[in-house]
């Protein structure tokens, strides 16, 4: 049978796999920290993958971005300055900047090059959000910004890549760095990040969620279907002001028409509260988790 594309393959396990039928390579670049490409598939429309891995797809970004960032801004009631520690394609921004009080908006990104070519190749990302007047965005280390402590923020946003052992996100994921984004914090402030699959490294989630319990001495989780990551997506977060999980639909809804936020495409009030059901065997391991994520024994994702 003859295919008119070539087939991507994105290992979730070294047994597991997601396969993508590409068109065309728009964009390739090895960067100091990452190998970016660039790519038009069939099913998910333009994609970015970063060494091997898709970080976001044209077809349900908004899945993952509108999940990341909402629970956390949400529930805080005026979120005026916010930080976001990676975020290279602007998704995350352009989420953040919806909220009509937030009046500074620090991104932290690593990596220029995945700025520059989501800028260029997938301006839908950010949809004009670095062009914000409240964006301020920050070429450099997420964690070495956070070890300085500019600044005092009411939302944290970890949009990072996985903790992959050697990869530039895994000293990210540690106590001794939440410790250190907590000092940053105001008080009604809450951290949220991305915390891997709750399917196929639901021990990794486990572990972040029992890492930021220890280093903010509250914490909770929840997760989404990414189809393009082909698994439930986890994030956890800690709230030093109102749990989000405590938020009923009733109230997303009113706050989210207060706010004058009318075109978010996944969420509302009704889907914000299935993101917070989790079932019991991750439940469970998440009771039963003891491991703690640090920067001499981080947590990394398997592959
Ligand atoms: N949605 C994505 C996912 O989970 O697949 C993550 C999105 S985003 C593209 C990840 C970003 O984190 C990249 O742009 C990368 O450059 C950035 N990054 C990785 N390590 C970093 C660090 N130490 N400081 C700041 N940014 C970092």
């Amino acid at each position: 049978m003859s295919m008119g594309w070539k087939w991507f393959i994105e290992y979730q396990t070294p047994h597991s796999a997601h396969m993508h039928g590409i068109k065309e390579v728009i964009h390739s670049r090895k960067t100091d920290y990452q190998q970016i490409d660039i790519v038009d598939s069939e099913e998910y429309g333009r994609m970015l993958l970063l060494d091997g891995k898709v970080q976001s797809t044209v077809k349900d970004e908004y899945f993952y971005h509108e999940c990341l960032v909402h629970p956390a801004l949400l529930s805080h009631p005026e979120p005026k300055d916010v930080l976001i520690i990676g975020g290279g394609e602007g998704g995350t921004l352009r989420e953040v900047l919806k909220h009509p009080s937030v009046r500074r908006a620090v991104m932290v990104d690593i990596d220029e090059g995945v700025v520059e070519a989501s800028r260029k190749y997938m301006p839908d990302l950010s949809k004009g959000a670095f062009d914000d007047k409240r964006t301020e965005l920050v070429i450099g280390d997420g964690r070495k910004y956070v070890e300085e402590g500019k600044g005092r923020f009411d939302v944290a946003i970890m949009d990072l890549t996985d903790p992959l052992e050697g990869g530039p996100g895994a000293l990210l994921y540690t106590r001794d760095f939440y410790k250190m984004v907590r000092k940053m914090m105001t008080g009604a402030g809450i951290i949220v990040t991305q915390a891997t699959s709750t399917y196929y490294s639901s021990y990794c989630f486990a572990t972040l969620h029992n890492t930021m319990a220890d280093a903010f001495g509250r914490a909770g989780g929840y997760h989404v279907w990414v189809p393009a990551y082909d698994s439930m997506w986890g994030f956890t977060y800690s709230a030093l002001g109102r749990d989000p999980k405590s938020m009923t639909a009733t109230e997303i809804d009113t706050e989210l028409e207060k706010r004058g936020i009318k075109d978010l495409r996944y969420l509302d009030g009704k889907m914000y509260r299935t993101l917070f059901v989790l079932p019991k065997d991750l439940l469970k391991e998440i009771a039963g988790c003891r491991r703690i994520a640090t920067d001499a024994d981080p947590t990394f994702m398997p592959i």
